[in-house]
């Protein structure tokens, strides 16, 4: 710092800050320099005295640049080529019977929860992007890692497995963010025929960059979620051995991946970009050692609140168990017992509609419920033609007063039987037969079944009897209409004759007259 002065005249001072702002991100990293290490800060101020006891002053400052940040891009494909690498070794050298890809953080996180028995395949093996980033830092000491791609859940592994990505952003993100500060890209073919692990974000795409000559492997690629766990359901049933899977949580892989699901053209092209993107070699990566690249696969317990017994029995009751007696335990629902199933439903791992006999009870009051409410008349008999079954409409049309009155009795005994003999015997249907049930003054629509498998005849009655007393009535009006009609034509035609035979009278007498006064006429 420094200072000059003229008296009355003229103060002037000048100060120059040097200084390095650096940190270390472990007791073992170097230093490196932090994003305000400007390094020096220079100030000049100046004071001049002028008349009637006022000054004017200026100041001058001027800072050190912010450091560089040196930066580079790299594609995650030399990644890739590390881990396909590693799965082409496992596969060689150690003696496993069933290998899942690793790439996927979805399906790890799958089988980490909920599949916990197919651990041991899933291969012990960091992830393309951990991977690159691994590699990165070993080449660029203390460098950062930034990956960016089309997977919200790279977000989470990254959070998961600590220091090794620095961070993750979505193609979407950064979009945004080119956009926010008004940079466009220019588009520009990459094309290096080292670059065969390009394909691995669709699918069958770690294949396609594997040696697969394995002896005696199958290798196979699997995508969706849904397909994903009945593989591993497969795989924990041991029904499924010595092969390499390739699983995807998304369909397509990740070129399906939930953040590219709004830019999807179609699977086709979607793969068809990423195959003409694609060399036919792999990239040249310094391979590292198996150990460097181990990534350990634990179980991830997911502890969930056990239910109040207030919450049990309303769930109980809805699943039609009232009493404890209701609670079969048959274990068809995969639960040892409703109670267990009960809690599950509530904890959202099942659904309420898993319990055959609740399904069951369910369909039967259902079909009760329609049964005894339909307006049609329905009666059930055995082979024997005994009454089984007969709701309120058939009792209705025949007059009986209540169901006991002729449940196993013979239908002889309420109804004429032989359109039942003819239907068993024969096999074939009635359907919509008009018959008159004397004995009941009743017309009815008659359809008669015979189910071969449960060895029953169902019979349908609708009754038409307004119906028919209706038609009989429309019949009688209109037979009277015609006959009155008729007679109506029959007066007017004779009362035409007459006329018409008084016309012609009277024409013949006036011809006569006529003719007779003609010739007299003539004669004078
Ligand atoms: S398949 Fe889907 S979830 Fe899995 S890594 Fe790719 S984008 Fe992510
Ligand atoms: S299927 Fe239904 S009745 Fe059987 S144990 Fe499960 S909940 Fe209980």
């Amino acid at each position: 710092m420094g200072r000059w002065i003229i008296p009355d005249k003229l103060n002037m001072v000048g100060s120059v800050t040097v200084y390095r702002s650096e940190y270390k991100s472990s007791a073992e990293s170097k230093f490196i320099p932090s994003a305000w290490d400007n390094r020096f800060i220079m100030n000049l101020s100046a004071v001049y005295d002028i008349a009637k006891n006022w000054s004017i002053g200026a100041k001058v400052s001027a800072i050190g640049g912010a450091p560089y940040t040196p930066y580079d891009v790299e594609e995650t494909a030399v990644g890739a080529t590390i881990v396909k690498k590693e799965y082409e070794r496992m596969l060689q050298e150690d003696a496993r019977d069933v290998i899942i890809s690793s790439c996927c953080h979805s399906v790890n996180l799958l089988i980490q929860k909920y599949f916990p028995d197919a651990l041991e395949y899933l291969a012990d093996v960091v992830s393309p992007m951990q991977a690159h980033c691994l590699d990165l830092k070993k080449r660029y000491p203390n460098c950062k890692t930034v990956f960016i791609g089309p997977c919200v859940a790279k977000k989470d592994e990254a959070e998961y497995y600590e220091g090794i990505v620095d961070a993750v952003l979505t193609f979407e993100e950064l979009t945004n963010w080119l956009k926010a500060e008004g940079i466009e890209i220019e588009q520009e073919m990459d094309a290096c025929p080292e670059s065969r692990a390009r394909f691995f974000p669709t699918t069958g795409g770690i294949l396609k960059t594997m040696a697969k000559d394995a002896p005696g492997y199958a290798y196979m690629a699997i995508d969706g979620v849904e397909n994903c766990i009945a593989a591993l359901r497969d795989i924990e049933q041991g029904k499924i051995h010595k092969c390499f899977i390739e699983m995807s949580a998304c369909v397509g892989s990740c070129v399906g991946g939930p953040v590219m699901e709004k830019y999807h053209r179609s699977p086709v092209q979607d793969y068809m970009a990423v195959a003409g993107f694609a060399g036919e070699r792999d990239f040249e990566v310094a391979q590292p050692q198996a150990m460097s690249l181990k990534k350990n696969f634990t179980y991830i317990e997911h502890k969930l609140a056990m239910p109040s017994e207030n919450e049990i029995m309303t769930v109980l009751r809805q699943m039609g168990k009232f009493k404890p007696a209701d609670e079969l335990n048959c274990g068809s629902c995969g639960y040892n017992s409703c109670r267990e199933k009960a809690i599950a439903i509530i904890q959202g791992k099942a659904e309420i509609s898993m319990c055959l006999p609740f399904l069951k009870d369910k369909a039967e009051s259902f079909s009760d419920t329609i049964v005894k409410n339909t307006p049609n008349g329905l009666i059930v008999l055995n082979e024997n033609l005994e009454v089984q079954q007969i709701n309120t409409a058939a009792r209705k049309i025949m007059n009986i007063r209540s169901e006991s009155d002729v449940l196993g009795e013979g239908v002889v005994r309420i109804l004429d039987p032989t359109v039942f003999i003819n239907v068993k015997n024969t096999g074939r249907s009635i359907r919509d037969e008009r018959v008159y049930l004397a004995e009941y003054k009743k017309y009815v629509e008659q359809t008669v079944v015979y189910d071969q498998e449960s060895r029953m005849l169902v019979g349908i009655m609708r009754d038409v009897t307004d119906e028919e007393a209706a038609r009989v009535k429309k019949e009688k009006i209109s037979r009277q209409t015609l006959e009155a009609a008729d007679q109506v034509v029959e007066k007017q035609m004779r009362v035409v004759q007459e006329i018409a035979s008084l016309l012609g009278e009277t024409t013949a007498e006036t011809m006569i007259t006529l003719t007779k006064l003609k010739e007299s006429i003539d004669d004078e």
